[in-house]
């Protein structure tokens, strides 16, 4: 047991010891007593009833370049989501806005989940997912592409752990798919100076990770320095450096050999989203594989980048798609035209994490995922926490997300962090 799943251990037993009759909220109750469904003859029938909106930031550990500043630094920004149907139902998921990674805000997020998307839910078939995006669409439109992905992927996530909690079934089993995995897992190495990739790396290595991502960019000499020293530490693991968009054209033709050379296997988001040219260019050159991340957000978007040329594969990320409806189909479009998908995410905690396990396991993802909420994230809101063991993740069981959120743990964590909760119906 590490450090992490101890803490998680220790503390829900805490709080069981302390909360055992309200430990378990009037819908949970419900569940544990058998009673939570109707009769199957009534689910095509179930309504949703009331979302609630839970804003809070997670406490971290560790420096991780998109959160700091007056915002990021006060903890990893969350709004979770809790939808209820009429017959007492509940479906969990989570927003994960980061200000300093794209547009969406702890704010933003929650006013348009409030005031834009709930309500033109209210009343509707939970289990018509797709159904639920049109009307999103509808109440905030399109810009270049879906809008406000991050938020609303707070509200797929939830419908699709409420439809799988309705129907029994799992993401895999929704899908028809094998539930796969486990996921192994990627440290990541965001540093300052290269005198701290050895504490780094050491503390990843004693948690029993074996596989790395580097963050790079703007400066190819230092991202050059730090590649060779990751890969002298460990010759033989998966190594893939992201720019978050970092480079312009110009210093990224000239850094993506020079890190092929220095042992990076992939090079992530060299460029802002909009430099198709550039992206084109670097697709061309072939030194390494060229993934993007930002700014594929629709399936649409990653197929008119793929005829243009722009790209390899893709760093996967449901957080960042608006859900698991586009991400999946993402994945079936990078299957279909033999492009790399790799597993990433958005430092996600649990409940968006446990989705994202949910996704890659079904597809059958191999590589190591990017996947570092349990590297940065210290508190958790499940009542069992998901396992994760030398840097392995093992995908939770069970309908829908597979996991079991606490609405005392929820509550908790949004009063420590100021948060206020929303109740739409
Ligand atoms: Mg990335």
């Amino acid at each position: 047991m590490d450090r992490r799943e101890f803490l998680g251990v220790a503390s829900t037993a805490t709080l069981a010891l302390a909360l055992i009759p309200a430990v378990f909220s009037e819908d949970e109750s419900r569940s544990a007593l058998g009673s939570r469904s109707p009769k199957k003859a009534d689910r095509s029938k179930v309504k949703i009833d009331r979302i609630d909106l839970f804003p809070m930031r997670y406490p971290m550990t560790g420096y991780f370049k998109f959160f700091s500043g007056p915002h990021g630094s006060a903890g990893r920004a969350a709004v979770i989501v809790k939808i209820m149907t009429d017959d007492g139902t509940v479906g969990w998921g989570q927003s994960v806005p980061i200000a300093k990674w794209s547009y969406e805000t702890l704010e933003t997020a929650t006013v348009v989940m409030r005031d834009y998307f709930a309500p033109v839910l209210i009343g509707r078939d939970p289990t018509d997912i797709q159904g639920a995006h049109a009307e999103m669409d509808r109440a905030i439109a399109p810009g270049f592409t879906t809008g406000m992905p991050i938020s609303r992927a707070g509200i797929d996530l939830a419908l699709h752990d409420l439809t799988g909690k309705l129907s029994g079934k799992s993401l895999a089993q929704m899908w028809d798919k094998p539930k796969g995995g486990p996921i192994t897992l990627s440290w990541t190495v965001n540093v300052t100076s290269l005198d701290d990739i050895g504490s780094v790396m050491d503390l990843g290595k004693k948690r029993g990770y074996r596989h790395f991502n580097i963050k790079v960019a703007p400066d190819p000499d230092f991202d050059v320095a730090l590649a060779k020293e990751v890969r002298r530490f460990l010759p033989k693991s998966f190594l893939w450096a992201d720019a978050n968009g970092g480079y312009d054209t110009e210093k990224a033709l000239k850094a993506a050999p020079r890190l092929a050379d220095a042992g990076v296997d992939v090079l992530e988001a060299p460029l802002r989203p909009n430099q198709i040219s550039g992206y084109q260019a670097l697709k061309k050159q072939g030194a390494l594989p060229i993934l993007m991340d930002e700014g594929v957000v629709s399936p649409i978007d990653l197929e008119e980048f793929f005829k243009l040329g722009m790209l390899d594969g893709v760093a996967m990320k449901p957080a960042r798609c608006g859900g698991l409806v586009s991400n999946k189909r993402q994945i079936e479009l990078c299957q279909r035209c033999n492009l790399i998908w790799l597993g990433s995410g958005l430092t996600d905690p649990e409940i968006s994490l446990a989705a994202t396990l949910g996704l890659y396991g079904a597809f059958g993802l191999k590589k190591p995922a990017a996947l570092n909420g349990p590297q940065f994230l210290t508190a958790d809101v499940l009542k069992k926490p998901l396992r994760i063991k030398n840097g392995i993740a093992y995908l939770p069981d069970g309908p829908g997300l597979g996991i079991q959120v606490s609405e005392e743990k929820v509550v908790e964590l949004m009063k420590q962090s100021g948060g206020q909760k929303w109740r739409i119906s």
